[in-house]
């Protein structure tokens, strides 16, 4: 079957690439923001702490460079140099002071560390109105050995307060993700009913296909019955009607076909298993094929196991599976020569259906076995057929646990081979 759908498959698949371009741009800027927001943090804390300075007489040298006097040896952590030991409550009041001033709305341990103690002496916890993203959780204030005093200023919620910053950008682009979703679920939903419509066209397509030949040949036969001298010529009515017999078994076994694979379909199969030998079953095959065989000029030869191969399985479906294979090789080979093998491998018995037809491409080895898939020239079924026939003989082989697989080269003919637990 041609996909039409293919272009359908080039959308999703341009779509899928320009998703992928849009949310690498998307996770760029957000790490970009990210970037600008701890800089932008960065920069209203130094503020505010040359406020401080400003504000407090904390070292001796004023006209000193202040940055100089500031370290910031985690994301996190500021130490500000100190010389005297401040005013504690005008230093945590000017303190949170200035941090507001310069909008710094996360909460701060600020503590006072003493050289020669190595330790702090004094803690503070200053609490700031639009705090902490995630909920409010204890992380102590790492201690840093220092050979002078200093203000520790040490943020706890720095990263989530960076990210509560960026509340917009990750909307937007969750957002944006959730749209994208939505259309590629959409576009899929798409191809997947495109695909359904097209392989249901098949469908009835050779379906119209497989029943007008043999009813236009029918009513062509019907025609020449009604001809006024036709019962002075016994000859030519005994072959017309012939001929009808013949178009109509031709039908009832299609339809046949059809219920059976309907049935099989939407209920579990019901096998019902018994002991036989598959030597003989695959020749009765080969002999329900005589015609289509003789039609076709096939020889069929057999490589069968010299002692017979007993399994037990249900023999109807089983007969069904071989014919199915058998039939296909004859079909698509232009002068069949197929050779039937069996033999077993441990407790399996493995049959092979070889034949020197068309081939599989190795891309629609894996698709023969879908419902309704057949393979075409262009858009030109040159072999009738509904593409239900592997599908079905899947499901059988598969129930009876066992496999099916398809070696196949283009031009060079295909073999099926099937193994299936003997008990
Ligand atoms: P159908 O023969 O009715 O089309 P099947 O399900 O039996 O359906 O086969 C599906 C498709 O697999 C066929 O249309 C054909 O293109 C391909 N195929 C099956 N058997 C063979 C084979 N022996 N050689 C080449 N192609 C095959």
């Amino acid at each position: 079957m041609v996909i039409r759908s293919k272009t359908l498959r080039l959308v999703i698949l341009i779509s899928t690439v320009l998703v992928t371009i849009i949310i690498a741009v998307q996770l760029f800027w957000l790490q970009k923001v990210y970037k600008y927001e701890e800089k932008q943090f960065n920069i209203n804390v130094s503020k505010s702490i040359r406020g401080l300075y400003r504000d407090m007489q904390l070292v001796n040298d004023v006209s000193d460079n202040v940055q100089k006097k500031i370290e910031n040896p985690k994301p996190d952590l500021y130490l500000l140099r100190i010389d005297c030991n401040p005013h504690l409550d005008s230093l945590w009041t000017n303190l949170k002071a200035e941090l507001t001033d310069f909008d710094v709305y996360t909460d701060c341990k600020a503590a006072i560390y003493s050289q020669e103690k190595n330790a702090y002496t004094e803690e503070e916890y200053i609490d700031l109105p639009d705090a902490y993203f995630p909920p409010k959780e204890k992380k102590p204030l790492p201690v840093l050995k220092r050979d002078y005093s200093y203000i520790a200023l040490f943020f706890p919620h720095r990263g989530g307060y960076i990210l509560k910053q960026m509340y917009f950008w990750i909307a937007s682009g969750g957002l944006l993700l959730v749209v994208l979703i939505a259309f590629g679920a959409s576009i899929f939903y798409l191809y997947k009913q495109k695909f359904l419509n097209e392989t249901q066209k098949d469908f009835v397509n050779n379906f119209t296909h497989e029943f007008k030949t043999p009813l236009a040949v029918i009513k062509i036969a019907a025609e020449v019955l009604q001809q006024p001298g036709i019962s002075q010529k016994p000859e030519k009515l005994k072959n017309y009607a012939s001929i009808i017999n013949e178009q109509i078994s031709h039908l009832q076994g299609q339809t046949q076909r059809l219920l059976e694979i309907a049935y099989t379909d939407s209920n579990a199969l019901q096998l019902e298993k018994e002991k036989f030998d598959v030597n003989d079953l695959l020749q009765q095959a080969i002999n329900n094929l005589h015609p289509l065989a003789e039609e076709k000029n096939a020889v069929i030869q057999t490589t069968f196991s010299s002692t017979g191969i007993m399994v037990t399985a249900d023999k109807y479906y089983m007969l069904l599976t071989f014919i199915n294979l058998i039939e296909n090789a004859i079909k698509y080979s232009t002068s069949p020569k197929i050779n039937i093998a069996t033999y077993t491998e441990g407790h399996d018995c493995c049959i092979a259906v070889k034949d020197n037809g068309i081939g599989i491409s190795e891309e629609n080895q894996k698709k023969i076995f879908n419902r309704f898939f057949r393979v075409t020239e262009g858009d030109l079924h040159t072999t009738n057929g509904f593409g239900l026939g592997l599908n079905f003989v899947k499901k059988i082989v598969e129930e009876h646990g066992g496999k099916i697989d398809v070696k196949s080269e283009p031009g060079n003919g295909s073999t099926f081979i099937i193994k299936i637990p003997q008990h």
